[in-house]
């Protein structure tokens, strides 16, 4: 079989079985059966498959079938521009989750500054931030340890595991135990959002095999933002920044929640014009009313 045949074969496979983006899967399947880039990939097109590589192949498109991930699969996904290993322990990291990465360099303007990312799975936050921000000392937490080790194996392979530190914690429990307060510039959290009124509306790839307690559905979204922001709250300097992400209809609703002890907020949307981070600074004084502006 030759490897165009494969490609088109899988393709006809996960069409009929509705899975999303069939085209990307087939290929980025391939690329892993044969350890290649996609360049090397067509280039080869007109090349034999071996009977060894096509089963695994096919292994591997028969368990995409069943709804598993593409990156459980392969043991990859790509954010920031780096490459990170996932596990079914960790949710997969997504593009539009860039952004909060995008608002802290633009915020911290490199400077000396202290920040935590709050529910880190795989670790691609802070460690994005970790290759960008030379000045910066970075936590990370997560409650999975499970979770902190695939973290600690990104930031191994990624060269930067004497940038961050892991913590295993509810939350930012760990630094309030620590008398950790207002020592921090940013916190910084892309928390389980998924409501369980939502979870009708989960793709069965999310559903069935990216860890619950990552993507919510296990407890009220907006629970884990008051609780969030409460620590932060406590744990940041005054001027310093919570910047968190957001399901596509929360931002009225999370915004709602910064009321008290919180100024300059403003929402900035995604890629795709979803309003999907939130960024509200502590009160360097307090008597001040929190002011909302909308950016970007
Ligand atoms: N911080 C990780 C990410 O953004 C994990 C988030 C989570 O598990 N909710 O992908």
């Amino acid at each position: 079989m030759l490897v165009r045949e494969a490609l088109a074969q899988a393709m006809r496979m996960l069409v009929e079985a509705d899975v999303p983006s069939p085209g990307l899967a087939a290929e980025l399947l391939l690329m892993h059966t044969l350890e290649c880039e996609r360049g090397e990939l067509h280039s080869n097109s007109g090349r034999e498959l071996s009977a060894d590589l096509a089963l695994r192949y096919f292994d591997d498109v028969t368990e995409r079938l069943t709804g598993k991930p593409t990156q459980y699969i392969t043991g990859h996904q790509e954010f920031w521009g780096l490459d990170f290993e996932v596990s079914p322990a960790v949710l997969i990291p997504r593009p539009e989750t860039e952004l909060l990465v995008e608002i802290v360099i633009e915020l911290a303007r490199g400077e000396p500054c202290r920040m935590v990312d709050a529910g880190t799975g795989s670790g691609c936050i802070a460690l994005a931030l970790a290759s960008e921000l030379s000045q910066a000392a970075i936590d990370a937490v997560d409650i999975s340890e499970e979770a902190l080790h695939v973290a600690r194996r990104n930031a191994m392979r990624l060269g930067l595991a004497a940038r961050v530190r892991f913590h295993c914690g509810d939350w930012l429990e760990p630094f309030l135990r620590e008398n950790g307060e207002e020592s921090f510039d940013f916190v910084v959290s892309n928390p389980p959002y998924v409501s369980q009124a939502e979870l009708h509306s989960v793709q069965r790839e999310v559903r069935d095999f990216e860890p619950r307690i990552a993507w919510g559905g296990l407890v009220d979204a907006e629970e884990v933002y008051r609780r969030l922001f409460a620590q932060a709250q406590k744990l940041l300097k005054p001027g310093g920044f919570a910047v968190v992400e957001m399901g596509y209809s929360q931002s009225a609703a999370v915004t709602k929640l910064l009321r008290q002890g919180w100024s300059e907020i403003s929402v900035r949307a995604d890629l795709a014009s979803i309003p999907r981070a939130v960024i509200a600074r502590k009160w360097t004084t307090t008597g001040h009313d929190a002011t909302t502006t909308s950016a970007g």
